[in-house]
């Protein structure tokens, strides 16, 4: 009996993922039939293979579960949209008047890579205008919707303002906009449950359960465009480090081994670090757990390398905060 039990574990954690997991195939299927093998095969082996990893300082390596972390999967969107929105929640007690505004546009016809650089601009805009003179800052995420004919492209901003009046904000955004029938919304965001409400439209960037060619369209259009961003006061803050209540879950950056932290990169990504050559050499040290120090420090010494060590540790430090986003 006691056999069977971890098997029924295992899945019962499965069934209640199923959806996402049939979902994420299906996408791959669509990515794969418009050409864009990369993407197909990053969806297929997401969360259902593991990776390398290895520590730069100790020179260990092991194995983590492999994730997409791409926006248009369906396992990796929902984890990152779940943890932004209560890293925005953490966000809302920083605040002393906590609101959610929407701004929104009239349904966007033309390239939608367009239009969200129209809505960015505008907003861009708002924020220089003397009616944001009292926004301490806030973070905001802008959204993409497929509608019937076009995109339906707005923005949430989580901000902390005493008080914004709605009649101005509307007339402000449509004069920016250029458009006359934009729609806002301004609500606070105090309470827990209001809090809770805004941190979920501020945290999430995709909600498509739309057929699978229109997903395909959705990534195209957001491929390499920033969609959420921090501003003013927070301004490149760090949201893993605000205080919270300890719900947030943090993908794996700190060595399991010596516990450092900021040191952790996936194999695949040597050559990026290291250069080509260099980790060539260096591979077989991370592949067998042998200290790396030395050799590392003998990469440095040579000329040519340690300008790649300086670009290693500029390179890893964006590397690390891609991999938090
Ligand atoms: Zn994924
Ligand atoms: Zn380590």
């Amino acid at each position: 009996m006691a056999l069977t039990r971890p098997r029924q574990r295992y899945i019962d954690a499965y069934s209640k993922r199923k959806a996402h997991y049939l979902r994420k195939h299906v996408y791959a299927d669509r990515f794969r039939a418009h050409g864009l093998h990369d993407v197909a095969r990053q969806l297929t082996d997401c969360q259902e293979t593991e990776v390398l990893a290895c520590c730069s300082h100790c020179g260990k390596s092991w194995y983590i579960i492999n994730r997409c972390r791409l926006r248009v999967c369906p396992l990796c969107s929902y984890e990152v949209s779940k943890r932004r929105a209560n890293q925005l929640i953490a966000l809302t007690h920083q605040m002393k008047f906590p609101k959610l505004i929407t701004l929104t546009m009239p349904t966007w016809t033309g390239e939608p890579r367009e239009g969200i650089k129209y809505l960015r601009t505008a907003w861009n805009t708002l924020r220089k205008h003397k009616l944001f003179k009292t926004v301490r800052g806030g973070a905001y995420q802008i959204e993409l919707k497929p509608k019937a004919r076009g995109w339906h492209i707005h923005l949430h901003a989580l901000v902390d303002c005493p008080f914004m009046p709605h009649q101005k904000l509307y007339s402000t955004w449509t004069a920016i906009l250029g458009i006359p029938t934009s729609r806002i919304d301004i609500r606070a965001a105090k309470t827990t449950e209001q809090r809770a409400y805004a941190a979920k439209y501020a945290a999430k960037a995709a909600d498509f359960y739309s057929d699978p060619d229109t997903v395909v369209l959705w990534y195209k259009a957001t491929k390499g465009q920033r969609l959420f961003a921090t501003f003013g006061h927070w301004y490149n803050v760090n949201l893993e480090e605000l205080p919270h209540d300890g719900k947030l879950e943090k993908f794996v950056s700190t060595c399991p081994h010596c516990k450092s932290t900021g040191t952790v990169f996936l194999a695949r990504d040597g050559p990026f670090f290291y250069g080509g050559k260099e980790w060539t050499k260096l591979s077989k040290y991370f592949m067998n757990d042998l200290p790396t120090e030395e050799v590392i420090t003998e990469i440095r010494d040579d000329i040519h390398a340690s300008r790649t060590a300086i670009a290693e540790t500029k390179k890893l430090t964006a590397y690390q905060q891609e991999f938090e986003q």
